[in-house]
């Protein structure tokens, strides 16, 4: 190539650069217009690599920060027009095929310490529900509801998660999030409104950590309870298939117990049995046949396929038992046009 040529291929990267938000520099490409970090902040990320359902276009940004301090400067340094959307481990996200306009925000390391204190337990927003109930469990302290939900508790907080008739808001004594803003607050119990799979944690707040108060129970018949959830969870749910969970709320307005009393009228499960969609598919999107509220990705299945079978489902559902079911899992981003 020659010298010209190599000047007008690089003039051309650069106009493309510039038009994308980035710019060239000695060492490369770099971001231009959001704030510098201590973390990792990369362009155009593809989401499904981070949902549990395995779907979702691209992420214009997406930022991991080192620490609170980092989140907190990041956050007050950027732009106000841009937007944020924090995330979890995706395991209640279905990501559409077009992807996010929006800084996409997940926690990492600098966010998943667990501490126990008395009868309270600290967690970082990026641990694991499950690391959580089992370190709580350890201490003789009972969050064994968390055992068994797939997520971080940032998102537990978010979605008051909740099984075998226990939520999140059951134990909550506080949380400190960080604002859009980049201000740190506290908020405790009376700040916030909490409903099934409901919470007024503010849309673009980023949960960092939540205290919780347990009972002390015995660790032996804690360990003995959680090792029955998990049994119980393989039997009734198809726990090996790609799914984001319950995909709709029980119309019953609770999640099920587990126990022998508890009604199966008005759980979406039965709803959507009755109307006789156990195992429907729409391209690679299928209602499991073990567990017909899991909406699965049976393979190769797009956001589209998933979304469009879950409307599917509520509309025939409606036709059959004039019941409206309301989506559990959340759904974000744009559809390919
Ligand atoms: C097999 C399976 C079983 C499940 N069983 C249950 C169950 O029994 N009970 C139940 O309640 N759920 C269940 N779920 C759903 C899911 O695990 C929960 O909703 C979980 O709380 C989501 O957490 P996450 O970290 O994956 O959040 P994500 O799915 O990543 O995000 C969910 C929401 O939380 C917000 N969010 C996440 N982290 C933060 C943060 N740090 N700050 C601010 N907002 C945040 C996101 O913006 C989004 O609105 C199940 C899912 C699966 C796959």
């Amino acid at each position: 190539m020659t010298a010209r040529n190599k000047l007008i291929n690089l003039l051309a990267i650069y106009c493309q650069c510039a038009a994308d938000g980035h710019r060239m520099d000695g060492e490369g490409l770099v971001l231009l217009d959001l704030p510098k970090t201590r973390g990792k902040l990369a362009r155009d990320r593809d989401m499904s690599s981070l949902t549990w359902l395995r779907v979702g276009g691209l992420a214009d940004y997406f930022f991991q920060p080192e620490d609170e301090a980092d989140l907190r400067g990041f956050l007050s340094a950027l732009s106000p027009e841009i937007s944020i959307f924090p995330m979890g481990v995706g395991s209640n996200l279905i990501v559409r095929d077009g992807g996010l306009r929006a800084v996409v925000i997940r926690l990492g390391r600098g966010f998943n310490k667990i501490q126990i204190e008395g009868l309270r337990v600290n967690a970082g927003a990026a641990a694991l529900d499950a690391h959580v109930a089992k370190k709580a469990a350890a201490a003789g302290l009972d969050l064994t509801f968390l055992r068994t939900i797939p997520g971080s508790i940032g998102g537990a907080l978010r979605m008051n998660a909740g099984c075998y008739g226990s939520y999140v808001a059951d134990h909550f004594i506080s949380a400190r999030l960080i604002t859009r803003a980049g201000e740190e607050i506290t908020v405790l119990k009376e700040d916030l409104v909490f409903g099934y799979r409901y919470s007024t944690i503010p849309d673009e707040a980023v949960v960092i950590e939540v205290t919780f108060e347990a009972h002390s129970v015995d660790p032996e018949a804690l360990h003995k309870r959680m090792v029955e959830q998990i049994n119980k969870r393989d039997e009734t749910q198809p726990t090996k298939d790609l799914s984001a969970g319950s995909t709709f709320r029980n119309p019953s307005g609770f999640s099920s117990t587990g126990r022998a009393d508890d009604p199966n009228d008005l759980k979406a499960w039965k709803v959507i049995d009755d109307a006789g969609l156990r195992g429907a598919r729409l391209g690679g999107a299928q209602m499991s046949k073990k567990h017909p509220n899991f909406l699965i990705n049976a393979g190769n299945a797009t956001a589209a396929d998933l979304e469009g079978l879950g409307e599917l489902v509520r509309k025939r559902v409606f036709k059959h038992s004039q019941i409206e079911l309301m989506w559990e899992i959340m759904r974000v981003g744009e559809p390919i046009a």
